[in-house]
This record gives C-alpha cells, structure tokens and sequence, in this order.
C-alpha cells in the first residue's frame, strides 16, 4: 500500500503531458512549456490543505466573507531544473515567496553539493514547498530539507514530476514529516543515478544544455 505521505496527481492531463516529456524527440521549448504546465497541476494539489483565515471584503454591492491564505508559502526550486516548476506553482500562489537553493550532483559519487541558499528569515510558521522535476537518490532534496528545516521550517512538502523508489525512501527516512506530490512513480534508478524510464535529464532538457556540473565547480 501506498506511503499516506507520498500523494501521485494521476490526473488524464498531467499523465498526458508527462508522456510528452518522456519523449526522447520532445524538442527543449515544447519540453520547458510542459514542464512548465504540470508545475501548476503538481501545486494545485500539494496547496490543497494550506491554511485560511476569514475576512471581509467590500464588494461593489455590499460586504462579502471571504477565506485568505496566511501565513504565505514559501516556494523552493532546487536549481538548476526546480526552476521549471516555478511559474506553474506562482500561477497558483501568486504571492509565495521565492527561496533559491543551489544543488548539483557530484557525477561520480552522487552526493548533493552545495552552492548557493537564498532563503527567507521566518520559515518557521510557513508552508514550504521544494520544487524538483526528478527525485531520484534523494541526497539534493534530502539536503535541501534539512537546510530548510536547520533555518525553522517545520512543514515542508516535495513536489517533483517523477519520484523513483529509492529517492522516496530516503527523504522520508531523513525526514519522516515531509509530504512527497509527484506525477508518477517509476522502477528503479541506474548506475548514474538517472530515474528509468524517467525522461533523462531535466535540466539539460528544459535548457538545452549538455551538464548540470555548474562551471566553477569543474575549475582546478
Ligand atoms: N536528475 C534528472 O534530471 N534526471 C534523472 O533521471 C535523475 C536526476
């Protein structure tokens, strides 16, 4: 039975899309735009339970209850390819604050490196949500959580395109409260830690590029 913290959106219009991506022939900028559109679906859901609080508004025609989203959420996007999730979520919550978290994977051993965090002070009350097209090993948005939760957060959700098993189990190891939204789930990961089938990399994808080593990093 499925994990009650793992939430899949098999929705006929995420799934139709999802399949586009996949496709090794899907050029980068229809690619991007699909990206792009499944971010607003994934949000939709992982928003589902923010919380409230009811207020008045005066309308042209008189006054009107009316229910806002307070405190305001917190956006993620684990860079480079959480940037692809990012309009799609702000269409949804146009007000969320933006956080910046810089990870890539060390080609060889698969660890998360660090280097860049741009995070807002008061995470402590809000909602957080990391956003990442792939989790496959877990170790950049297992960092990211744990970044997150060392500056106050205490409620984060992982909103990814397509989650592989083993990436799954490590997040909620490491961090048992955390709630995983994702479009699919696939089989198993392969001996670079590339999602199978998955849709290869999302970033190179999305941008049209041929590593997600950052330059400096590769620098002697
Ligand atoms: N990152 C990607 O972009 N794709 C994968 O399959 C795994 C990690």
């Amino acid at each position: 039975m499925q994990d009650p913290r793992v939430f899949v959106v098999a929705h006929p219009a995420v799934l139709d899309r999802l399949a586009r991506l996949r496709d090794k022939d899907t050029p980068t900028p229809v690619f991007r735009t699909l990206v792009e559109e499944i971010g607003l679906f994934l949000a939709y859901e992982a928003t589902r339970n923010l919380a409230l609080y009811d207020a008045t508004v005066q309308t042209p025609v008189a006054f009107a209850s009316v229910r806002r989203i307070a405190p305001r959420p917190v956006v993620a996007p684990i860079l480079r390819a959480g940037l692809g999730l990012l309009p799609g979520f702000l269409d949804v919550i146009d007000d969320a604050s933006v956080a910046h978290l810089g990870f890539y994977r060390d080609p060889e051993t698969l660890a998360a490196i660090p280097y860049y965090a741009n995070l807002p002070d008061d995470l402590g009350q809000r909602d957080v949500f990391v956003v990442d097209p792939m989790l496959a090993t877990g170790h950049s948005g297992s960092a990211a959580l744990a970044m997150l939760a060392r500056r106050g957060a205490q409620n984060a959700t992982f909103v990814c395109i397509i989650a592989a098993p083993a990436g799954i189990a490590t997040l909620l190891a490491a961090h048992p409260t955390v709630r995983i939204v994702t479009g699919a789930i696939d089989e198993a990961l392969n001996d670079h830690g590339y999602i199978v089938p998955g849709l290869g990399d999302a970033g190179d994808r999305m941008f049209g590029s041929t590593s997600s080593v950052p330059v400096s990093a590769n620098a002697s």
